[in-house]
């Protein structure tokens, strides 16, 4: 059990999931909640980075289960204060984005592309369409006729309004903002000399189809780069598209690395007498698996298929393991009258010696979940009655 549960909530995961399903969870929420893509839920992102970051790191992750967020800042795990929701997103994503910002490129684009498990073990082509800026070919990125660009007479080119502000006598303050007049390009166009089609922005939306080649084998998460396809901007290199994958679930399969795992239902004659089933495979073969004779299958038991699971990324002849979970469905009753037949088919019982004055006892139902939910109800009792005295016999 965890104290609390904010953070999990906050991902969508419950306490107890793997470490890959929290990153699929950060990946899915900081790419939807990305300032770039959600302007107004920059609390949402700082959340969700916080949150990941809490849980991605074992050590701050126990701290947090047993005592939550206060034992996190009490531990003065959170003293080391977190790391920027911006640098958690480009370390996750390798690098995209702002850090690339400085130098003369321009701004990478995160794409999330849902495939599904089928279109990972088979391989396809998926069309995307996107919009994003270009410059603009009328004006060639100019913005107006040639030679109309002069500098912003209210800045005068620099892109930056100081305004002087007396605070008292001999004390004055000085404020830098951007131009409003050229929004700090520091240069304007006459209006009557902007390009039509841009409108003096130079650059136009544009609408591109972009062919992304899933290649067998690919996993969820991985990324595919398409370099200098990103928005345009005068005087910049273009930034890249980068396509994110998120597999989607699989009715039958869940995937584990190179690996299928699979649940297949068995009725108990199956368990002991033997089963034949056919497995339709992520490419359409009808797979058959039989078992053999004289071996009994039994609940929970794990049995896999070579070469059956995914293929291998970049080495598609070579797959994982198909894995099967078997889960053995035991008859709700029995017609007492074949019950001597069957004894005789099964291992002889062991003979219990029943001792002398031996006390009688009934066996009923017991359903764990409820159970939970009266041992809650109960204690929410005692801690209004200030004790455990009101502690009642667990007979009903
Ligand atoms: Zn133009
Ligand atoms: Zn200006």
């Amino acid at each position: 059990m965890v104290k609390e549960t904010t953070f999990y909530d906050v991902l969508g995961v419950k306490p107890g999931c793997s470490p890959d399903d929290l990153k699929k969870a950060y990946r899915k929420l900081a790419l939807k909640y990305h300032p770039d893509k959600n302007p107004n839920e920059g609390d949402r992102f700082k959340q969700i980075s916080q949150a990941y970051e809490v849980l991605s790191n074992p050590e701050k992750k126990r701290i947090y289960d047993q005592g939550g967020e206060q034992a996190l800042k009490e531990g003065g795990m959170e003293g080391s204060g977190f790391t920027s929701p911006m640098d958690l997103f480009d370390v996750f994503f390798g690098g995209l984005g702002r850090n690339r910002r400085r130098g003369r490129k321009g701004q990478d684009v995160v794409h999330q592309l849902s495939v599904s498990l089928e279109e990972l073990y088979n391989g396809t082509v998926r069309k995307l369409a996107l919009q994003k800026n270009v410059i603009c070919d009328k004006c060639e990125g100019v913005g107006g006729k040639k030679g109309s660009v002069e500098k912003c007479l209210q800045c005068g080119g620099s892109g930056l309004q100081v305004q002087i502000n007396q605070l008292g006598p001999g004390m004055i303050q000085q404020v830098q903002s951007m131009c409003s007049e050229c929004k700090g390009q520091g240069q304007r166009i006459n209006p009557r000399d902007r390009c039509k089609q841009c409108n003096g922005r130079r650059t136009i939306r544009d609408r591109k189809i972009l062919e992304v080649n899933i290649d067998k084998g690919m996993m969820d998460g991985q990324k595919i780069v398409f370099t200098g396809e990103g928005d345009q901007e005068p005087d910049l290199e273009a930034g890249d598209i980068v396509i994110v994958l998120d597999e989607k679930e699989h009715e039958v399969f869940k995937r584990s690395g190179c690996d299928l795992i699979m649940r297949m239902h068995l009725g108990l004659i199956e368990s002991l007498c033997g089963f034949q089933k056919v497995i339709r495979s992520l490419d359409g073969r009808n797979l058959v698996v039989t078992s053999l004779p004289g071996v009994i299958t039994k609940h929970g038991d794990l049995k896999c298929i070579l070469n059956e699971g995914m293929p291998v990324y970049k080495d598609p002849f070579t797959r994982g393991r198909l894995v099967i979970q078997f889960i053995v469905n035991f008859p709700q009753t029995i017609d007492p009258t074949v019950i001597p037949a069957l004894e005789q088919c099964l291992p002889r019982r062991e003979e219990v010696i029943i001792p002398d004055g031996a006390e009688e006892c009934y066996l009923t139902d017991l359903d764990p979940e409820q159970e939970a939910r009266r041992r809650d109800t109960r204690q929410a009792y005692e801690e209004d009655e200030g004790g455990p005295s009101r502690v009642q016999c667990a007979t009903h």
